[in-house]
């Protein structure tokens, strides 16, 4: 069983798993239930991007994290756009649990201005769009170093999504009912 629970003291971290709600862009919940996981290396990355935004008076706060292959199907049928949703014949990232979506959190637990909301399907939500604000882009810049320096890689059509290296090669996707049973 690689995936690890996050919803632990030790991740020192706010989740909100937009999928398990109305709020996303398919306006219903994609998962019957909001349980968040991660492959453990993807967890272990995820520590220590927790540990470098602490010093900064920074919180991650989790949008999205393991998804089953079967919901990944659920969001290519409502948006069959391959600039945003993984192909799920191919599979995504979120499905071999090494990816994570997220923003950032001021001391008062405000979100940071990240220009546009997530899953904002635009040329806004690209890394390196001037259009959205100097504040936004500094914010932005802010969770591109963090991520990198804790060991993901960027996805640049999507300011919040971060990723393992190599994920579709090096990690296979987890079904949830054979390999991941407590999340049915
Ligand atoms: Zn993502």
């Amino acid at each position: 069983m690689p995936l690890v629970p996050i919803d632990r003291p030790e991740f020192d971290v706010a989740i909100d798993l937009r999928y398990a709600t109305e709020r996303n862009f398919t306006g219903e919940p994609v998962y019957a239930r909001a349980l968040p996981f991660l492959h453990r290396h993807a967890a272990d990355a995820l520590a220590r991007a927790i540990a470098l935004a602490r010093p900064l008076g920074l919180r991650l706060k989790l949008l999205d994290l393991y998804r089953p292959p079967e919901a990944q199907w659920k969001l290519w049928h409502h948006t069959p756009d391959p600039e945003f949703i993984a192909v799920p014949w191919r599979g995504s990232p979120h499905g071999r649990g090494v990816a994570v979506d997220l923003t950032l959190l001021d001391g008062q637990g405000e979100e940071l201005d990240m220009g546009t909301d997530f899953d904002a399907f635009t040329p806004r939500s690209h890394h390196g769009d001037t259009a959205v604000s100097v504040d936004a882009q500094r914010n932005r810049l802010l969770l591109l170093g963090l991520m990198t320096a804790a060991g993901f890689d960027f996805y640049r059509n999507e300011w919040w999504h971060y990723q393992l290296f190599d994920a579709r090669a090096r990690y296979p996707l987890i079904a949830d009912g054979a390999a991941a049973p407590r999340l049915m």
